[in-house]
This record gives C-alpha cells, sequence and structure tokens, in this order.
C-alpha cells in the first residue's frame, strides 16, 4: 500500500499479458449500475484513457497504454482482472521529506518473475546490491532516492547493471525533449531485449 510513495526499495506485485475481461459480466455491471455511471467511475477514471465501452456494452483496453494502476479493475471486480504472466516491479527511492522534498520511486525493473528459487535470489542479489551502493555512496540522512538524485540515475544503473529502459522515464507523455545521440544503436538494444523477453515469455508457458 502506497510504496510507490514512501519504500525505498518497492516490490509491486503486477502482470505483463492483458487484462482478462468477461464481457458478460461487464455487461451485467453496466446494467446495474447504469451507461453513464460506469463512464464516470472506470472509463473516465482510468490515467491513460486506456479504456472505451462500446455501444453494445462490451469494453476494450488498449493494453499497451494501459499502466497496471488497479482501478478499473477494483471497481469491476467480477468483470476484469489482471493477466496470468504475473510477476512484481521494483521502484526504488520513494519517501517523504528529508534533504529534498517527497519523492516517488523509480522504476528500475519493469518486470520480473517472482516464481521460482531461483528468481527470488536474484531479487535478494539485486537488493544486497542496491544496498552495497547506498553504504558506499550516501551522504549522512540521505535516503537512496536523495542519493540517486544527486549522482544521477545513468550513474546508479551502472553501479547495479541495469540498463537504462524507456519505462524510466517519469513523465513519457509529456516530455517535449529527446535525445537523438546513439539512437540507432539504443533502438536495436530495445528489439533485442523484446524479441528476448517475448521469447523468455513463450519458453515459461
Ligand atoms: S489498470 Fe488502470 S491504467 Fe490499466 S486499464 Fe485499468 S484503469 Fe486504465
Amino acid at each position: 500500500m502506497n510504496a510507490i510513495h514512501r519504500a525505498d526499495f518497492a516490490v509491486i506485485g503486477t502482470w505483463r499479458d492483458d487484462i482478462k475481461i468477461n464481457q458478460e459480466k461487464v455487461k451485467e455491471h453496466v446494467a446495474k449500475v447504469g451507461r453513464k455511471y460506469t463512464i464516470d467511475t472506470v472509463v473516465s477514471m482510468c490515467p491513460t484513457r486506456a479504456i472505451s465501452l462500446n455501444d453494445d456494452d462490451t469494453m476494450e483496453i488498449d493494453n499497451k497504454s494501459c499502466v497496471r494502476c488497479m482501478h478499473c479493475i477494483n471497481v469491476m471486480t467480477k468483470a476484469l482482472s489482471p493477466g496470468d504472466d504475473k510477476g512484481a516491479s521494483i521502484m526504488i527511492g520513494g519517501k517523504r521529506s528529508l534533504k529534498v522534498g517527497d519523492m516517488m520511486g523509480i522504476m528500475i525493473k519493469p518486470f520480473i518473475k517472482l516464481e521460482t528459487d531461483e528468481d527470488y535470489e536474484e531479487l535478494e542479489e539485486f537488493a544486497e546490491e542496491c544496498i552495497e551502493f547506498f553504504a558506499d555512496n550516501a551522504l549522512e540522512h540521505e535516503r537512496i532516492g536523495e542519493t540517486i538524485d544527486r549522482v544521477t540515475l545513468p550513474v546508479f544503473l551502472e553501479a547495479v547493471g541495469v540498463e537504462a529502459n524507456p519505462n524510466m522515464v517519469n513523465h513519457p507523455r509529456t516530455s517535449s525533449y529527446v535525445r537523438m545521440d546513439d539512437f540507432d544503436e539504443e533502438a536495436a538494444k530495445w528489439f533485442e531485449r523484446k524479441a528476448l523477453d517475448a521469447g523468455m515469455t513463450v519458453a515459461s508457458e
């Protein structure tokens, strides 16, 4: 609960395939509470406008735009549910005021599987690396979010062996600035990683 706002190292359950929609239950929900109420409380409340309600009272979700906030699922508990490919996101650096103002955790690992003992060992090892980085670099009274803010995110990522990822951009849809240097090489790496992820998903099914 509120882990993004307060945890130095938040591990938040999520999924990476599509939200499951039971269209019959969607229709029942709309029939019970009304179209306007459904639009006001679900469709309009989606932070990325990923949901639309069709004329026949079925629901469509643009899963690429969904940020897994859980709002729609919490409202329409019978009609919507998380996908089957479950895991966790790791966000680092959330905190209340201390040296600098309140900070939200930075998305460091958008998706990790947490099924096998090896998955958990990997998570523990990563947490240890973060603690080591903090022990070596933090100033007195700093929390890790402030340390990262001071030394910069690329320095932190290099220290803990994590590749930069577009999911780390704080406000991707509002930033009007894009760095294009080394774009082709970075794009090739991104597509390689996506292909690898897709292969791993198929292999784990
Ligand atoms: S989980 Fe959140 S972001 Fe995703 S479709 Fe539902 S309300 Fe929108």
